[in-house]
């Protein structure tokens, strides 16, 4: 049951703190980069239309949905065929499903040619096509070794086991045939995961559901992503970065309209073992978790786009991830690299000092 949202709220809202040496593009994330209340935002619904919201776990994550509807019904139904395509994804390419269609062809592909859906098709199609923006760190033959990590049961493999599973980590098993619709890998010991990229995809399906309902000012989260469609009637969105080492708090707010944002974080999925944080981004060249960055956040248009650049960045590290950025037109990186600091893209400016002071005044 979707939520309605009564009343005249109001909402703090904190403004980002950078303090930076300002040409460098980096800052300490370490000294704390909220700035505190900087000023407040009233949200007065009118009365004829309201916002609504819900929240359901699927795919092992929070699914938030909110939007703005002037009709109940409308907002409810809306919310569940959201909800209903998310349980749909996570069926089809669930890796801890025996019968999704992932599954399946994780287990035939090696031996024979998988004729699979359409859109699974084209979301390899995808994801090749950010393996090979990245040469290989993002590829969802990382589950070849991945699948031997258990988080939930602080599982690591053995460097002998990471050396014999390695093999099958490479985009290049992966053979696409466009006339069969089919997949195939070029050996034995190859499975595939779309957990960095399949939330986006998730996500920007739901915005899409709710477009063609007609809605036209929404936003629709899975865990790290997250899609925002129109303002926040008059006011921008407010998406907050979370402080890696420091459990909710927010690291940076940032305002957002008609864009997407994910996060990859080393904190998500992760168990801790003398002294050492082993979590769920690995590197495919090393079979082991990337070690560059704490929290990489990626913006851009969509979210299959954005998901899977955050898990590339958080590989590649903040130096090689923040040039593949810059290579990108319309795509920003926020990076919280392994010492705390924080880098960002270009085209994300800290405010100039001035306008922050006078932010600062009631
Ligand atoms: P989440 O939203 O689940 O935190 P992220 O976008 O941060 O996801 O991506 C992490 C997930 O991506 C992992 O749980 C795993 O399923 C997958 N993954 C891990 N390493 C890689 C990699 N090198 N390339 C592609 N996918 C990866
Ligand atoms: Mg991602």
């Amino acid at each position: 049951m979707p939520r309605r949202q009564e009343g005249c709220g109001r909402i703090k809202v904190m403004q980002i703190q950078r303090s930076c040496r300002k040409k460098s593009n980096r800052c300490s994330a370490t000294f704390t980069l909220i700035f505190g209340l900087v000023f407040t935002l009233a949200v007065c619904p009118r009365a004829d239309a309201k916002w609504f919201d819900a929240e359901q776990a699927i795919m092992g994550t929070a699914i938030r949905v909110e939007l703005w509807s002037d009709n109940p019904q409308h907002a409810e139904e809306a919310i569940e065929a959201v909800m209903h395509e998310m349980r749909r994804i996570d069926d089809q390419y669930s890796p801890y499903r025996p019968d999704s269609e992932l599954s399946r062809v994780n287990q035939l592909a090696a031996k024979e040619k998988v004729p699979i859906s359409r859109e699974f098709f084209a979301l390899i199609q995808r994801a090749l096509k950010f393996s090979r923006l990245s040469d290989g760190a993002f590829d969802v033959t990382f589950a070849s070794v991945g699948y031997l990590y258990d988080y939930r049961k602080k599982r690591a493999p053995s460097q002998k086991q990471i050396d014999s599973a390695l093999p099958g980590v490479n985009y290049r098993n992966i053979k696409l045939a466009t006339t069969s619709q089919s997949i195939r890998f070029t050996q034995p010991g190859v499975r595939i995961d779309l957990g960095g990229i399949a939330k986006g995809y998730a996500v920007d399906r739901g915005i899409m559901i709710l477009q063609d309902l007609g809605i036209t000012h929404a936003l629709v989260t899975a865990g790290g992503d997250t899609r925002i469609m129109g303002d926040r009637r008059g006011r921008p969105w407010l998406t907050g970065i979370r402080d890696p080492r420091q459990g909710k708090e927010t690291a940076v707010l940032l305002p957002l309209t008609d864009s997407a944002i994910s996060t990859s974080g080393d904190y998500e999925r992760y168990f801790i073992r003398d002294g050492v944080r082993f979590h769920h981004i690995l590197s495919p060249d090393t079979g082991k978790p990337a070690r560059g960055s704490r929290s990489v956040s990626v913006l851009g248009p969509d979210a299959t786009t954005t998901d899977a650049l955050s898990t590339t960045v958080f590989v590649l590290g903040p130096k090689k991830g923040l040039a593949l950025i810059e290579r990108l037109p319309g795509i920003e990186a926020i990076i919280i690299d392994a010492k705390g600091l924080l880098h960002y893209s270009k085209g994300l400016q800290p405010p100039e000092p001035a306008a922050m002071d006078r932010a600062e005044k009631p």
